[in-house]
């Protein structure tokens, strides 16, 4: 007697392996199915057909849920590439890249069919020489893979560049995938799109309902929507006529995530594009140095936008040096320049990358601090809410009105964050309005939005924020922009801070004088003589960015190396780093000298919300070494038991 087909099957669980199921239906790969796993049913993803199992006593597939493979074998393909290269469960891989709606098993049908009805406006003007060189030079590859860093100073007109070739390639059927690193920044992105390109652009972020989710990527599907546009996951949206992959802003942080499944958007568009075929442009005016290597190794091709279009000038950076002002927040002479363009009618920026009101809270006599009881964090004070609140855990308590520990009433707040500014800055500037952009005034769904508009209405503003302003937006009035406490970058243990650091000065100072107005930029500092700021003054960021290449190229650390971490968290302390020193054991039992292992160490916050965390690098010259040892420590890890409640995970190329 024959017996039933048997089919494997990823199901969204935390193990790197898949299950065997029998199935008397006819079933395609990529198809969702509905099975029972332990005494739970999932819906898991059909990857091949089998003539026998390892297993016996298999179960039967309860319910087939399409007609259709959901998942193509492009995209299923590319998922497992990813999975493998981030040795993560292919079951959370797959399902963690399709809507919730579908992962959940309900129908593969667009709910809320949209009109897709605006008015489409030409360009008023020519494009640079320059730009005509980068669209001919991406259009001339259409039909193979190749990547280009567009390597524009801000405001050059690469979105322009963007449009330009989107318009080419949609005239002869192709769909456009277009990444960007935050939500803010879809709107504004989709609204130049949709303004320019005839055709239905949709957008994938975190922001819209399970419906809109869903029916967005169905669209993507059937060839329906011509422009997607997303945030990081859109990297996994399925799209058959893929003609070109855009990462926005590439050298962002935001496109690697930072939990669970933790991949880079940015370093899977190339593996995406090459298994489409199709080019890759990653877009910015400062390339994170794992890009410019990309260019040294002839991985990427270097299209450079040099000059801002038409009149506008680059801004002019100038230096403050705090250590002949007066220790507040705000120097005279940035006050002065801040009046000096009010009271011409423009707008002025004031960046801080802290929120809250102060971020100290101690005793004049005894030097005692607010300190979170579940994390080695100072608690950081808010005053509309009169609370001392903790970033990392969210734990909050009320201020004491007495020192818990000399008894005395001598407790101050020391240092500034974005609330406190405002206040500030409503005494130095009576009646002017300030619009403060941070996590805590834009967690209501549209309020991002609202302030946007509010500044896009060119009314003489001070606007003060965090480092969500410093990404793309484009402030037509905005001619000021004054930068505060940056120093605490140039102190930074972290290697990759520097670079961090100039990416953001760079990126707030071309948000100065984007139209007629000639821009003007002031930074406080302490340390005026630093190198960076003669770079960053001279808006030459390639140079800065070749002498951080040369130091990790001397140090080998990334991108002159690989890296992974491991990482272990308990409530016990001794668990975590147990834990960890036995994987230490195990990795140096493998025999790749080629792989450097160190640690295990404490995280740079060692306690997070009761948690111990610890870190076990490991580093190589060859990312193939690094790969085999992960594989074979994958393969014996079961061998080490876990006490307690140790959690872990594994982070390849992390950046934190
Ligand atoms: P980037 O993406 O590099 O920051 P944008 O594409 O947003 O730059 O361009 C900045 C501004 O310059 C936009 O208002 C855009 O419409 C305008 N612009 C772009 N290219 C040209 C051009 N060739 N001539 C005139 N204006 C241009
Ligand atoms: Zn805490
Ligand atoms: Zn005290």
């Amino acid at each position: 007697m024959q017996s039933p087909p048997i089919i494997e099957v990823a199901i969204p669980v935390p193990l790197h392996k898949s299950f065997d199921y029998l199935c008397d239906k006819n079933v395609a790969i990529g198809v969702r199915v509905k099975v029972s796993f332990g005494r739970k049913k999932v819906v898991g993803i059909v990857l091949s057909h089998k003539e026998k199992s390892d297993f016996s006593n298999l179960k039967s597939v309860e319910e087939v849920l399409d007609d259709e493979p959901l998942l193509s074998k492009d995209i299923l393909d590319f998922l497992f590439w990813s999975a493998n290269y981030y040795h993560h469960p292919i079951g959370e891989v797959l399902t963690s890249a399709i809507p919730k709606n579908l992962r959940l098993g309900k129908p593969a049908e667009i709910k809320k069919a949209r009109a897709f009805d605006h008015q489409i406006s030409a360009a008023d003007f020519d494009t640079t020489a320059e730009q005509n060189k980068c669209i001919e030079t991406i259009l001339a590859s259409k039909d193979s893979f190749s990547g280009y860093l567009l390597h524009g100073v801000t405001g050059s007109g690469k979105t322009e560049v963007y449009l330009r070739i989107t318009e080419a390639l949609l005239k002869q059927g192709k769909q456009v995938l277009v990444l960007v690193p935050e939500i803010g920044l879809t709107p504004q992105m989709i609204a130049r799109f949709e303004d320019r390109i005839g055709g239905k652009v949709v957008a994938i972020h975190s922001q819209l309902n399970e419906t809109q989710k869903t029916d967005a990527y169905l669209m993507a599907k059937n060839g329906e929507a011509t422009v997607v546009l997303g945030t990081r996951s859109a990297i996994f949206a399925p799209m058959p006529n893929l003609g070109l992959v855009i990462v926005d802003e590439e050298h962002d942080g935001s496109f690697k995530q930072q939990s669970s499944f933790r991949y880079s958007a940015r370093d899977l568009s190339f593996m995406r594009a090459k298994l489409a075929n199709v080019p890759l442009i990653l877009g910015t005016a400062t390339p994170s140095l794992e890009t410019l290597k990309n260019v040294m190794d002839k991985k990427l091709t270097r299209l450079v936008l040099s000059t801002r279009p038409g009149e506008t000038v680059m801004p002019e950076v100038s230096l403050i040096d705090m250590r002949s002002q007066n220790s507040e927040a705000l120097s005279l002479p940035l006050i002065n320049k801040m009046k000096q363009h009010l009271n011409s009618g423009n707008q002025v920026m004031l960046f801080i990358n802290r929120r809250g009101y102060a971020p100290v809270f101690y005793c004049t006599e005894c030097d005692w601090k607010a300190e979170c009881n579940h994390c080695d964090a100072q608690l950081i004070y808010h005053r509309h809410i009169n609370r001392l609140k903790c970033h990392h855990c969210g734990a909050e308590q009320m201020p004491e009105s007495s020192c818990p520990s000399c008894k005395q009433s001598t407790l101050k707040i020391l240092g500034y964050g974005t609330e406190r500014l405002e206040e500030n800055l409503e005494s130095y500037f009576p009646g002017t309005t300030v619009i403060r952009i941070d996590r805590d005034t834009t967690r209501r769904k549209k309020a991002f939005a609202q302030h946007l508009e509010r500044i896009n209405s060119g009314e003489a503003c001070i606007i003060v924020g965090t480092q969500m302003l410093a990404k793309g937006h484009d402030f037509s009035q905005l001619a000021f922009v004054g930068i505060l406490d940056v120093d605490v970058g140039l102190l930074s243990l972290d290697f990759r801070a520097t670079e961090n650091l100039a990416q953001l000065l760079i990126q707030v100072s071309g948000r100065a004088g984007r139209s007629e107005h000639k821009g003007e930029v002031a930074i406080q500092t302490r340390y005026p003589n630093h190198p960076i700021f003669e770079y960053v003054q001279q808006a030459n960021y390639t140079k800065y960015a070749s002498s951080l290449l040369k130091e990790r190229q001397q140090t080998q650390l990334p991108p002159f190396s690989h890296q992974a971490m491991i990482c272990a968290n308990a409530k016990n302390k001794t668990q975590a780093e147990t834990f960890l020193n036995e994987v230490a054991l195990l990795l140096r039992s493998i025999d790749l000298p080629s792989v450097e292992i160190w640690g295990p160490v404490p995280g740079v916050i060692e306690k997070k919300a009761d948690y111990y965390y610890f870190n076990l690098y490991l580093q190589s010259a060859e990312r193939q070494a690094l790969h085999q040892m992960l594989n074979t420590m994958y393969e014996h890890i079961d061998s080490i038991k876990i006490s307690g409640s140790v959690r872990w995970f594994l982070d390849v190329d992390p950046i934190e």
